[in-house]
């Protein structure tokens, strides 16, 4: 018999399957490692199929070594998987295979986690020389029952433990820990469903795709939990995926408080060893709900009766490296290999996803009010343009100025939302306007106050801060726009009593910080948490009565197509945080452009009238879902070597136009908007593709490109960021 391996490695020329003989003695099946003889090493493989015959002459093929496990780590639908994602993201198979295993089980890095402990050995007598004090100790402890071997080697010290090893009169034995991510339980608070929830459950059974759009608050976290719940009653398993960001620590809490051992967490703030073990618990089938961001989807769980996307929106369930794919595609085919229903959720569908429901190849289910009857909070907007005619041109209207005193007086709650961490965006010379920019990649650095630094946010990299111009000798420096650092430095000073919180990637990047900031904020009454987008979403603060949004703008000009949306499902999320139980809430919105749509659509919650308006654009604009856009990003250390690599494919590509026509609708080439990341140059080749031929010419495109070049070369389609 011969099995089809595919090599854990990342070198291009190796993906492909080979052959290898497998030994008489020895059962394979598919979905195993194995290590096989490779030029002259020995290297880790993946068995995706076995056969009788070989297409390659016997004498020459190798023969298997070993076995890794004896169950296979892979299994039959993740194989599928495999290929599909192969096919349709043009990927790697060795670095899709990557993505269903933890990072430990193809390195061994991390092991797992066994505790020792010796315990005596029955019916033996024991004879001890008088001397032996230690030895006799150890015994005497050990009458009743087993004691850890750290804590006896400790105690008595390590030779009195091996002499008695050596003697037989005590035994080691080993217990595996299961390293289990850190989470407050929260007890089960069991909600009588409304009328809204339990048609949705009821609704939601068949293997078809629903579109679960409920404003914020509306309790669809309540239907995602009774819905696993009947899942695990019909004996079957499920994945819930959620942004990153909103993996909350209320969220996990709730899902532990209700399921217990039964969830299992994935996501990035777990270490690698908790990681691996999440995976194994799901692997064997001890944990049956798999809960994580984007790669939770790939959870080794079989017989699913569920697989749910919360807020499906996000631009997060894209992943934008390698392997690029769309979490959404993923979920799609697990749902209908398994013949189980997929939820996707939103208070904000994306306009994609809206359109689908529209033209009912999704099922639409809606709940357009809030299960605990409060309404909406009224969103003021306000022009800061105005502001600055009328002699104000700090970062805070004195509208929100005089709501924020307004609810320290009353002793509640504020969330101000910004959507940019650090002091301020950047540092510019007035005189020449010299700007501080990253040596390794094309943008400008981020002044972080804080450690009185300059950052970059695409690298990390740390530059002294400029007080003089490196080029024209000023000392004239202004900082760009306001970060979260410098709201809450401002607001300090206006409310020098109140506890101000931040939340950004920078003040929750050491673990379970996350989870203290949300702590603290919670008992801090009056009290303020300024963020980023990590606080627009999921949380629940009952005494939250005011929500700012300092800089409206930020996402809006964006180049790409999708900013306008963006906008809008942010200012809703951030909206849903305030005015959530009995006292009234409200939401100031700063804006310089106060006539933007998007504005007028958010302010009156009025989703459906946002889409129409969106789509019309799209479709006259001929922009997705009614074309594809294909993005070829080149990106290498050499800029000649991409440069040459570009030409070359762009000529290329440029004749399918002759073939296709105008099914191509656009086609250019140039440098990316950011030249240069962690310094590697790139450029790009963008593509807008009218539908009905867009698989045709991206495949033609796939072959042009594998033909030209050996390095970095990445496919996007449809891209949620152009940078
Ligand atoms: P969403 O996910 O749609 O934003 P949540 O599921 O977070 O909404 O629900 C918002 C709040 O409403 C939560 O505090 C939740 O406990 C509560 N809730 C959900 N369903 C009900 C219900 N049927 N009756 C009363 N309160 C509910
Ligand atoms: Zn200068
Ligand atoms: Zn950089």
């Amino acid at each position: 018999m011969f099995a089809e391996i595919i090599i854990d490695q990342d070198a291009k020329a190796l993906d492909r399957v080979f052959e290898y003989k497998i030994p008489e003695d020895m059962t394979i099946c598919v979905g195993m490692r194995v290590y096989i003889p490779f030029s002259s090493r020995m290297v880790q493989g993946f068995v995706v199929g076995i056969k009788e015959t070989c297409n390659y002459e016997e004498s020459k093929i190798k023969e298997i070594r070993s076995k890794i496990e004896e169950t296979p780590a892979i299994k039959g639908e993740m194989l599928q998987l495999m290929k599909f994602m192969a096919d349709k993201n043009h990927l790697k198979l060795a670095s899709i295979l990557r993505l269903f295993l933890p990072a430990e089980m193809r390195e061994g890095r991390v092991k797992e986690l066994f505790k020792t402990y010796y315990s005596l050995v029955d019916g033996i007598e024991v004879k001890l020389s008088k001397s032996a004090k230690k030895q006799q100790e150890i015994l005497d402890e050990l009458q009743n029952g087993r004691v850890s071997a750290a804590q006896l080697g400790d105690k008595f010290g390590y030779s009195a433990l091996k002499a008695l090893l050596e003697k037989g009169y005590i035994k080691k034995e080993s217990e595996e820990i299961k390293r289990s991510p850190f989470v407050v339980m929260q007890e089960d608070r069991r909600v009588n469903l409304n009328e809204g929830q339990r048609e949705a459950i009821k609704t939601i059974c068949e293997n078809k795709t629903y579109l679960l759009h409920g404003v914020t608050g509306s309790g669809k976290t309540e239907i995602y939990m009774n819905l696993i719940e009947r899942t695990l009653q019909e004996g079957k398993n499920a994945i819930m995926l959620v942004p990153e960001i909103s993996l909350t620590p209320q969220i996990m809490s709730n899902f532990k408080g209700r399921f217990g051992e039964s969830v299992a967490l994935l996501h990035s703030g777990l270490s690698a060893g908790e990681r691996f073990d999440e995976w194994k618990r799901l692997f064997s089938g001890e944990a049956r709900i798999a809960i994580g961001a984007r790669s939770a989807i790939f959870a080794p769980l079989e017989n699913l009766g569920m697989v749910i996307i919360d807020e499906e929106h996000e631009a997060s369930y894209i992943s934008e490296s390698n392997p690029r794919y769309d979490t959404h595609d993923v979920a799609e085919f697990r749902a209908r290999f398994n013949g189980c229903p997929l939820v996707l959720g939103s208070a904000t569908p994306s306009t994609e996803s809206y359109q689908r429901a529209k033209e009912g190849v999704y099922q639409l289910i809606e709940l357009p009010v809030r299960a605990n009857g409060r309404p909406l909070p009224p969103v003021q907007i306000i022009d800061m343009m105005g502001e600055i005619r009328s002699g104000n041109s700090g970062i805070f209207s004195n509208q929100l100025l005089a709501d924020l005193a307004n609810v320290i007086n009353n002793k509640k709650q504020a969330m101000i939302f910004i959507n940019r961490r650090g002091f301020s965006s950047f540092m510019r010379c007035r005189d020449c306007g010299y700007v501080a920019k990253c040596s390794d990649c094309d943008v400008s650095l981020v002044y972080h106050r804080e450690d009185n630094r300059l950052k970059c946010h695409y690298c990390g990299k740390q530059y002294k801060v400029l007080n003089r111009c490196p080029n024209c000798k000023s000392e004239n420096i202004k900082h760009g726009a306001v970060g979260t650092e410098q709201i809450v430095h401002k607001l300090q000073e206006y409310f020098p009593d109140v506890k101000i919180l931040r939340m950004d990637n920078d003040t929750t990047s050491t673990k379970n910080a996350h989870q203290k900031i949300l702590s603290e904020f919670k008992v801090s009454k009056p009290g303020i948490l300024v963020g980023t987008q990590m606080i627009a979403k999921g949380h629940d603060f009952e005494d939250v009565t005011l929500v700012g949004i300092v800089d409206a703008d930020q996402s809006l000009y964006h180049t790409d197509y999708r900013s306008t949306e963006r906008t809008f499902a942010l200012i809703t999320q951030v909206a849903g945080r305030a005015g959530r139980s009995e006292a009234e809430g409200k939401v100031v919105l700063q804006t310089y452009s106060p006539r933007h749509y998007v504005y007028k659509f958010a302010a009156n919650y009025d989703y459906k009238g946002f889409f129409k308006k969106e789509i019309n654009m799209r479709q006259t604009a001929q922009f997705p879902p009614f074309t594809r856009i294909l993005r070829v990003l080149f990106s290498d250390f050499d800029e000649n070597y991409v440069r040459e690599l570009l030409k070359i494919c762009y000529t290329e590509i440029e004749k399918l136009k002759g073939v296709y026509g105008d099914d191509i609708l656009y086609l250019d080439a140039m440098k990316s908007p950011i030249k240069r990341i962690q310094d590697k140059y790139r450029y790009q080749i963008m593509m807008r593709l009218k539908l009905n031929k867009a698989d045709e010419i991206e495949n033609e495109v796939f072959k042009i490109v594998d033909r030209a070049s050996k390095t970095s070369v990445f496919f996007e389609v449809n891209p949620q960021n152009l940078s």
